[in-house]
């Protein structure tokens, strides 16, 4: 039976196999018909440490899983469909057929930031639209953006994206802003950025990269096109726990509540990434709790005289 069982293969499920790996842990890891996590989707990586001329995002999942499994992280490839953690060892049900058994579990399955739902939205991620600002706002130096949504996150993003574009355009559904106060004020009164009210994105246009977005509004019906070199989508983010619901405990939008660490309301699992933290989302950081997470597994393995 593994000592480990990590469930996720991204920054944080594959961080916490380097580290188990390396404490003699001989971790499993479930990787998704998907593998690799939200950093697949994207292009160039510029500020995850350590490569100074930047890494493209499936490289460097690449590399991060060459890493895993040289120190001898096992793969297993398919997605966990049910787990039973309400006693020890706990268990998995993979793809409805092969249960695996642990001594304890990683969660690392992530989130999945939220999509208009276009096919064009789908086709140039990574050559214009994206969801992550910080990630990707460095490549728009001197160009018109578009952020749709009127959360928190569309107005930080919009935000941010004024240090290099000219121009940010907030596309928002209603009249209204479902941001703070104070986030909503930041945005209005930073002289880059515009509001296009009561308006959805209804196509997004550009044959290799985007050029521009078509707008529907919502109250007359009116289309409209607004050109754009790149298009943020800020309309929110769902953690990849569905699976877990009513075996550990979460938060209202269902992000997973970690304590100590990264220690989760079931003694011996662990949380790591993006599934416990809406906060920072970046790459380092769910390495960092991957990292976090390995650790905490092999003390509370080493507490329970089991390793
Ligand atoms: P959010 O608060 O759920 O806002 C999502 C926004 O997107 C809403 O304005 C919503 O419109 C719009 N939207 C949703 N689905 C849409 C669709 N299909 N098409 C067009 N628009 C759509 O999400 P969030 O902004 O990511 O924030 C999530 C949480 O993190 C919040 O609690 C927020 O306060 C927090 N946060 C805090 C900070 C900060 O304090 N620095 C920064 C970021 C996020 P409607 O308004 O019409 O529903």
């Amino acid at each position: 039976m593994p000592n480990v069982v990590i469930i996720g293969s991204g920054p944080a499920g594959l961080t916490a196999a380097i580290y188990a790996a390396r404490a003699n842990l001989s971790p499993l890891l479930v990787e998704g018909w998907q593998s690799g996590g939200q950093l697949t989707t994207t292009t160039e990586v510029e500020n995850y440490p350590g490569f100074a001329k930047g890494i493209m995002g499936p490289e460097l999942m690449k590399e991060m899983r060459s890493q895993a499994e040289r120190f001898g992280t096992e793969f297993l490839t398919g997605d966990v469909s049910s787990v039973n953690f309400r006693y020890q060892p706990f268990s998995l049900t993979i793809d409805e057929e092969r249960t695996v058994e642990a001594k304890t579990i990683i969660i690392a399955t992530g989130a999945s930031a939220i999509q208009i739902g276009l096919p064009n939205e789908k086709r140039l991620t990574g050559h214009g639209v994206s969801t992550c600002a910080t990630c990707d706002g460095f490549f728009f130096r001197g160009k018109e953006l578009v952020v749709v949504g009127g959360g928190d996150s569309a107005m930080e993003e919009a935000t941010f994206l004024t240090k290099f574009a000219t121009k940010v355009s907030i596309v928002h559904r209603r009249d209204k802003l479902r941001a703070s106060k104070i986030m909503q004020e930041r945005a209005m009164k930073n002289e880059k950025i515009s509001f296009l009210w009561n308006s959805v994105v209804d196509d997004i246009l550009g044959t290799d990269v985007v050029t521009g977005v078509r707008l529907k509004n919502t109250a007359t019906g009116k289309v409209s096109e607004v050109g754009c070199a790149g298009v943020f989508v800020a309309i929110g983010h769902r953690p990849n726990t569905a699976l877990f619901h009513g075996h550990v405990d979460m938060d209202e939008k269902g992000y997973i509540r970690t304590h100590a660490g990264t220690a989760t309301s079931v003694s011996g699992v662990f949380a790591a990434g993006d599934v416990h933290d809406s906060t920072y989302r970046q790459a380092v950081t769910a390495a960092g709790t991957g990292c976090m997470a390995a650790i905490d597994a092999e003390r509370f393995l080493e507490a329970m005289g089991q390793h």
